[in-house]
């Protein structure tokens, strides 16, 4: 079994890509389609996401075999716990590894509108951390992810207790991390330099999205409570009304991102380019 924990030993960069699943009700093989064409740009991993609530979780396990199996890449797929219980939460770990899965990345997720007060706060695993400690005690073959804040968690009150509690999930058990994707390179160094100061030692891959229409800032960028600096909406500013040249310099913005990460020697780079492996080789043809 391959530990995706060990492609940060080489020495060198650790590129990866993150695709979903299409949800329950809807067919599987348009997404299969697209993701196949990940073989040929070779990604160090590709992750696959998992629905906070669990609504998409018969297709993230059938894409994350998909993507070991018969596109040939290794796979790192997400599992959330805020909607599951502990036995819950085992059988799914179950089901992975009878897939031959065992690089997961473990996260809390967000609290899903139709779950009640009472639920919420009567969950089995209140925090990542807790699933991590969970999964390392139970599952010691898998190798374990977590998720950091660039810009900080939204629900933490600074910095400093957001990179306190990073270390917990560090100390349960998850031994690399990939970030929240950003747009500002200098948050990364800070969250990097406190990491460092309080003897957080795990590789960590910067994410990356690269904006390939103006609509994404209203979306997903506004969802994941990332900042957006004047740099970017001046871009979005001067090219959004045109979804060519909207794509054309959202992908410029990221690959600028991303040299400059390089020069500062980060571990990975993670981009959240979401079933467009276009996007990717683009992106990585200009800067591996
Ligand atoms: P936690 O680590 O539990 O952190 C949540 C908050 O609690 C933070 O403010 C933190 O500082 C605090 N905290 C953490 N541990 C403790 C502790 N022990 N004691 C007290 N406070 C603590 N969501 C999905 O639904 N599906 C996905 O597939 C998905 N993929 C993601 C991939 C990446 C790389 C990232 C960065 C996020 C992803 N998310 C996904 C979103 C994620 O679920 C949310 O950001 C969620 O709000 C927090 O998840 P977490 O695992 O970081 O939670």
């Amino acid at each position: 079994m391959s530990s995706i924990r060990d492609k940060y030993n080489t020495g060198r960069t650790v590129f990866s890509c993150e695709v979903f699943p299409p949800k329950k009700d809807q067919p599987i093989e348009p997404a299969m389609e697209k993701i196949k064409d990940f073989r040929d740009i070779a990604p160090d991993f590709l992750s696959v996401t998992y629905g906070a609530g669990g609504g998409n979780a018969g297709h993230a396990v059938e894409i994350a075999s998909f993507i070991k199996r018969d596109v040939g890449v290794e796979v790192l797929s997400h599992i959330t716990s805020v909607g599951f219980s502990r036995s819950k939460l085992d059988e799914g770990l179950k089901v992975f590894r009878e897939n031959g899965i065992e690089n997961v990345l473990a996260l809390r997720g967000d609290r899903p509108k139709a779950m009640t007060d009472e639920e919420y706060n009567s969950r089995d695993f209140f925090h990542a951390s807790d699933m991590a400690e969970f999964i390392k005690d139970r599952y010691p073959g898998f190798t374990i992810a977590g998720a950091c804040y660039p810009d900080k968690h939204f629900e933490a009150r600074d910095y400093f207790e957001d990179i306190e509690n990073l270390r917990k999930k560090v100390d349960n058990g998850c031994s690399f991390l990939i970030s929240q994707l950003f747009f500002n390179n200098e948050k990364f160094y800070l969250m990097q330099e406190l990491m460092r100061k309080k003897g957080i030692e795990a590789p960590v891959s910067a994410g990356i999205m690269p904006i390939t229409n103006a609509r994404m800032l209203g979306t997903t960028v506004t969802l994941s409570g990332t900042s957006v600096p004047k740099s970017l909406s001046d871009v979005i500013a001067h090219y959004g009304d045109n979804d060519d040249d909207m794509k054309k310099a959202g992908i410029e913005y990221a690959v600028n991102q991303i040299r400059d990460l390089l020069s500062h020697g980060v571990d990975g780079i993670h981009l959240y380019v979401m079933n467009k492996p276009e996007v990717a080789e683009t992106i990585f043809g200009a800067v591996r």
